[in-house]
């Protein structure tokens, strides 16, 4: 039980997964692959930025500490109003420049000055790589007589950070402003002025503007470091974009294919069965389909097996493609689908307003479809169940594999091969019953449920009885006293019924050899066995066995067979009847004239009786035909050698009307109904037939 819950678990899953397949959106891939793509760049850039912090930060912080210090000594002696103690700039060995409040260079020292107003006019001395204010320069030409190279520099500021940038490398920062890249950009265009000097400037409190060269530098190997870095994360950005853009494509090529396979039929080269659950799902819960009314049908192409037999699988198949096409265009492409399933199976939804529109729709199909091959009249059969109208919230909790299972097990119950059938609530007590039947049998049979009544035969001109059937009941604990016309016929489709045969067989034999040894007289006992069972090679030796094992004269034990079984294979039919009459069986040929009887078959069988249908004697007897039919059967059963028994008498017209033709027995509630075997045994005891039977059997 644990084993079959894990398998229905499993297939429920599967399922699941295979409907939201179709569902997985392609968008949701995208957002997916989008969000680890700027998840990922995220983490480049973050990487980029904490690498360049490390570069810049780590190599001058240690100098900036230094300058601050510088910064707080000079600022310091500037407090009382003094001007700046450039003896402590000297002692700590760093080139500087001091800018007055109009930015006039009034102290520097090393190989550069500096100009602060940031005009672009700047100098430049190319022998000591410096900037000099115009009033310095003049000084200096002055002083030493030589002639200075004047040249225009671009000068970039960035307002945000107030960093001024030169073309020459040079490279000045506000205290605690931070290195910018532009700034290293600038500073490789001037291959000579490696490492990158950086400049760090503060404003005094006297209102003049000290800026200072800090010792440590950028140096060119930082530089070459990150911009490879930097190379190397655009590079891999752009990789990544790449792969991305093919990743995501080829995802999204996959999926699509693997949805369309998974929902293709090949044969119709169209949707399948698990497309129609999906689509048909979202069909019947759309809430603008919500105020029609669904059917779902099991479309059988009925000829198809036999079309293949004749012709070939390939134009079986092709006709199989004509019937969807054909189907198709009878139905509404928004709110109606076919699909093929298995063999010669169609799923179909239909909507409707009116159950008569139902039905025509169905005809208008079923006639469509006969134009479908000119050269052959091909018959369809349909089972329709129909789902809950207009109950939107309803129809959600329907399950369309539930659905077209009723809708199958209704086109199942159309015995032939056309025709139109709708599931209903007898339809699920048959079924229902089926499957207790089979569940319950194999008990049945351990627990000795089964029970043999007998029905007594008696002469109808003397009384006396002759014989008697026995006739099988189930006394089941859960269902009561079950007739044979309610499990007989299930047993004989799923064969069962060679158990009940043998089980019957075996008690009746039972019973024989018990009533022999109290002394009784026995009267032959008939037993049913089955047309399934009579087809089995051995079945005289089988019977032969169960005689002789439970110790039961053979010539006490009769055998009916059905006439319906006449039908099969005469030859083997033959050979067996011969073989139960070598042992001693007596052989009976039951329901005589009930379905297509073959006199034909009376003239090979070597029969010993012929029982008489009790359908003669039920009804009407127009003109005396039935009686003219059974008097004639009873001379004819005469002439071949073979007795008569009557099935069915019940009233005493019949006995003597019976009795009249010379039939030899009677067996009918005329005389008594099939009994328990104990009733039964009072009988063999009294042996004649009290006038009507008033008992209690059945
Ligand atoms: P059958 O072999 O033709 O049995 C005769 C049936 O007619 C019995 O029905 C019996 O109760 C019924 N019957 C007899 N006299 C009258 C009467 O006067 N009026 C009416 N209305 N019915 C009468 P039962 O017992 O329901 O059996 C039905 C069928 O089930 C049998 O038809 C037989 O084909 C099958 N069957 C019964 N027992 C067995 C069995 O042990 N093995 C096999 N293979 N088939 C069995
Ligand atoms: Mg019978
Ligand atoms: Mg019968």
């Amino acid at each position: 039980m644990t084993g079959s819950t894990d398998i229905q678990e499993k297939i429920r899953k599967k399922k699941d997964k295979a409907i939201k397949l179709r569902k997985d959106r392609t968008w949701l891939s995208i957002v997916l692959y989008v969000v680890l793509f700027i998840l990922f760049s995220t983490l480049v850039a973050a990487g980029l930025a904490a690498f360049l912090s490390f570069l810049t930060m780590d190599s001058i912080s240690s100098e900036t500490k230094t300058a601050v210090r510088i910064f707080d000594q000079v600022g310091d002696s500037t407090a009382d109003g003094g001007s700046a103690d450039l003896s402590i700039l000297e002692g700590y060995g760093h080139d500087y420049v001091l800018l007055g409040k109009g930015n006039n260079v009034i102290a520097s020292s090393g190989k550069t000055t500096w100009n602060r107003n940031g005009s672009i006019s700047v100098f430049f001395d190319t022998n000591n790589g410096g900037f000099y204010s115009k009033a310095e320069l003049k000084e200096l030409e002055k002083d030493s007589g030589e002639k200075y190279e004047t040249v225009e520099l671009e000068c970039y500021s960035d307002t945000e950070s107030d960093v001024f940038f030169f073309e020459d490398g040079e490279v000045s920062v506000r205290l605690g402003s931070i290195v910018s890249i532009r700034g290293i950009f600038s500073a490789l265009n001037e291959e000579k002025d490696f490492p990158v000097p950086l400049w760090i400037s503060e404003d005094l409190p006297d209102g003049s503007t000290l800026i200072i060269k800090l010792n440590s530098v950028l140096t060119y190997k930082d530089l070459v470091l990150t911009m490879l870095f930097i190379l190397f994360s655009l590079l891999f950005a752009l990789l990544g974009t790449i792969l991305f853009v093919i990743s995501l494509t080829t995802r999204i090529r996959a999926h699509r294919r693997m949805t369309h396979l998974l929902f293709l039929d090949y044969i119709s080269d169209n949707h399948n069965w698990l497309y129609f659950m999906v689509r048909g799902r979202t069909l019947i819960t759309k809430r603008k389909n919500a105020s029609r009314n669904f059917a779902v049908v099991n479309l059988v192409f009925s000829d198809y097996r036999n079309y293949v037999l004749c012709h070939s699988l390939e134009e079986g198949e092709a006709m199989l493609h004509r019937v969807y096409l054909t189907v198709s265009a009878e139905l509404d492409p928004d709110t109606e689908m076919c699909a093929h399933s298995t063999s010669s199976n169609f799923p179909l939804i239909l909507t409707y307003f009116k159950k008569a529109d139902l039905n025509e729709r169905l005809e208008k199909i079923f006639s469509s479809l006969t134009g479908i091959d000119t050269d052959h009249a091909f018959s369809f059969k349909a089972g329709v169940i129909t789902l809950p109208s207009s109950f939107h919230k309803k129809r959600k909790d329907i399950d369309l594999d539930v659905e077209y299972n009723k809708a199958c097990t209704a086109c199942a119950s159309i015995e032939g091969k056309s025709g139109i059938a709708f599931f209903n609530r007898t339809l699920v007590e048959e079924q229902q019953w089926l499957d207790t039947v089979h569940e319950h049998r194999q008990g049945a049979i351990e627990n000795e449920e089964f029970k043999v009544y007998y029905q007594p035969k008696y002469d109808p001109r003397t009384n006396e009885l002759k014989g008697a059937e026995a006739l099988i009941r189930w006394d089941s604990p859960d269902f009561g006293l079950v007739s044979p016309g309610r499990f007989i016929p299930i047993f004989e489709k799923d064969g069962f019924i060679k158990e009940i045969d043998h089980y019957m067989l075996t008690h009746v034999a039972r019973d024989i050899r018990k009533w022999l040894d109290e002394g009784k007289t026995v009267v032959p006992i008939s037993v049913n066995v089955s047309r399934a069972h009579f087809i089995e090679a051995d079945l005289a030796s089988q019977i032969r066995d169960i005689a002789d094992r439970e110790g039961a004269p053979h010539e006490l034990l009769e055998i009916e067979l059905t006439e319906s079984a006449f039908f099969d294979d005469k030859n083997s039919l033959v050979e067996t009847i011969t073989e139960l009459k070598s042992y001693g069986f007596v052989v009976s040929m039951d329901d005589f004239g009930s379905g297509y009887s073959s006199l034909n078959s009376l003239k090979d069988m070597p029969l010993d009786i012929l029982k008489i249908d009790a359908d003669f004697f039920r009804g009407g007897n127009a003109d005396g035909r039935s009686e003219i039919i059974v008097s004639e059967a009873i001379r004819l059963a005469g002439c071949l050698n073979m007795k008569t028994v009557a099935e069915g008498i019940e009233v005493k017209d019949q006995v003597d009307f019976l009795a009249k033709e010379g039939c030899d027995m009677i067996q009918g509630y005329y005389f008594a109904k099939p009994m328990p075997k104990e009733e039964f045994e009072e009988r063999l005891s009294g042996g004649d037939a009290p006038e009507e039977d008033h008992s209690s059997g059945m």
